[in-house]
């Protein structure tokens, strides 16, 4: 008989030992399971790197970082040492394994895995979902019909290589200056919920940021409170990555009693209160994180569900899809919800996939899980939002140009007629394409500059 292209087999989860890496040998458990040193000895450059790792890593390995913290990165380093040591895992690392590691290649992301010719696609914009153009107030952005995300922060306990809000998210690096806020929290936040009370078409509320992990527990209790005295106000979603990078956050007394009073909250008045978390790759699923998203749902939060992005390098396979699946649902109890194409972001070609590729990840992944655990996987497609990837339109596959239709109008269109008539259009990896399409977007990209200069750069 033939075997299947995927096996089952339940895995344990694994808490990596931490005392495998030189800065950590003398670390204790009640340090390491403490979210304040967590916290305070975050890695966040080049030598606090080294203190860890020393000379398991060879010099190179810190000048690649180096220079793509000068010349790539659109995100500053930000790395709980929970997080590093998820990163080769079984080993002493040595420079071949990080190199190929699933969560260094995009939470420690490098200069040499970035692409040559296109570290970017020329459409690729900060704010690629334009997320900032439909705040209909200072962080809440009004995109869908029936739901609004509220950024409640713009910075995380930990930072993502290929975060999709990096244009508001973390510190400026010297490629990437951020944009800020300008107006006072408190006043954002009851501009917010001044802005829900008078919309009751609103009935879904994602409460994000940045990282809900970084707002103090008496402020996100007050924020989500007010959410839940709002009678359209039927679903509430936590972001928050950190549940899974930072566990320990989730697990202090405060926290439990801050997630049970909201949860009991949310049950007597008929509301579903959720945490959405952010996992890539199955080895980022602990024992230590499954325990907080099981102390969540024990609690009384209705799901914790994940939402992860598709990278090269890191997930793109259905084996690692599957396998990230499995360790979600058995080991954690986190739905798999979705996955997101990478988003159209500067410097992130090298992690962005082709529609087509995707597709086929769709159909790998068909069958083996059970329904409501079936991830979906989208893309987000600039000005029309997340589409499954078969709603496509229509698709060159030449020049890698995909069509979308759209059957809401954002805040921006509504006093567009043809907006729900035309199509919209997301792109390919160009280094995905074959010749005849990298060559058309070769000559493209020359016009482009021409265009914008007055004159070639040839000339
Ligand atoms: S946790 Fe989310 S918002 Fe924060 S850096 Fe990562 S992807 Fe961006």
């Amino acid at each position: 008989m033939s075997e299947q292209p995927y096996s089952y087999v339940r895995k344990e989860l694994v808490e990596p030992d931490w005392t495998r890496l030189s800065g950590w040998r003398d670390v204790g458990s009640a340090d390491w399971f403490d979210p304040q040193w967590q916290r305070a000895h975050c890695v966040k450059t080049v030598v606090g790197l080294r203190g860890v790792y020393g000379d398991l890593l060879p010099e190179s390995f810190y000048g690649d970082l180096a220079r793509d913290q000068a010349e790539r990165a659109t995100m500053s380093l930000l790395l709980p040492p929970y997080v590093l040591n998820m990163m080769a895992p079984e080993q002493v690392p040595d420079a071949e394994a990080m190199y190929a590691d699933p969560v260094r290649r995009h939470m420690l992301p490098v200069f040499s895995d970035r692409m040559t010719e296109w570290p970017s696609h020329p459409h690729a914009s900060r704010d690629s979902l334009h997320e900032a153009d439909m705040w209909v107030v200072d962080g809440l952005t009004h995109r869908y019909p029936t739901k609004v995300l509220a950024e409640l922060v713009a910075t995380c306990p930990q930072y993502c290589g290929h975060c999709t809000r990096m244009d508001l998210v973390g510190n400026s690096t010297p490629q990437v200056p951020k944009l800020k806020f300008t107006v006072k929290q408190s006043d954002r936040y009851d501009a917010m919920l001044d802005y829900l009370r008078r919309t009751p078409s609103v009935r879904d509320v994602v409460v994000s940021g940045g990282d809900v992990a970084n707002v103090p527990w008496r402020r996100l209790a007050d924020f989500v409170g007010a959410l839940l005295e709002i009678d359209n106000i039927r679903d509430i979603r936590l972001a928050s990555k950190a549940l899974m990078d930072l566990p320990q956050h989730w697990l202090t007394d405060e926290a439990r009693r801050t997630v049970e009073q909201l949860a009991t909250t949310a049950r007597e008045r008929g509301v579903s209160l959720a945490v959405h978390t952010h996992v890539n790759s199955a080895r980022q699923v602990t024992p230590h994180n499954a325990k907080a998203a099981r102390t969540l749902l024990e609690l009384g939060v209705r799901d914790v569900r994940n939402q992860g992005v598709l990278m090269r390098g890191v997930n793109d396979s259905g084996h690692a899809l599957l396998d990230l699946c499995f360790s979600l649902l058995d080991g954690a109890g986190v739905l798999p919800y979705y996955f997101y194409m990478c988003d159209m972001i500067p410097n992130a070609e090298h992690w962005r996939l082709p529609l087509h590729q995707v597709q086929a990840l769709q159909h790998a992944i068909m069958g083996y899980l059970p329904g409501f655990a079936t991830p979906r996987i989208v893309c987000d497609v600039p000005f029309v939002g997340k589409r499954w990837v078969h709603q496509v339109d229509s698709y060159d596959r030449t020049r890698g140009i995909s069509y979308w239709t759209k059957n809401y109008l954002t805040s921006l269109e509504r006093d567009d007629p043809y907006a729900l008539a035309r199509t919209y259009e997301y792109y390919d990896p160009i280094h995905t394409l074959d010749e005849e399409g990298q060559d058309w977007w070769r000559e493209r990209a020359a016009a482009l500059v021409t265009t914008s200069t007055g004159r070639s750069d040839h000339e």
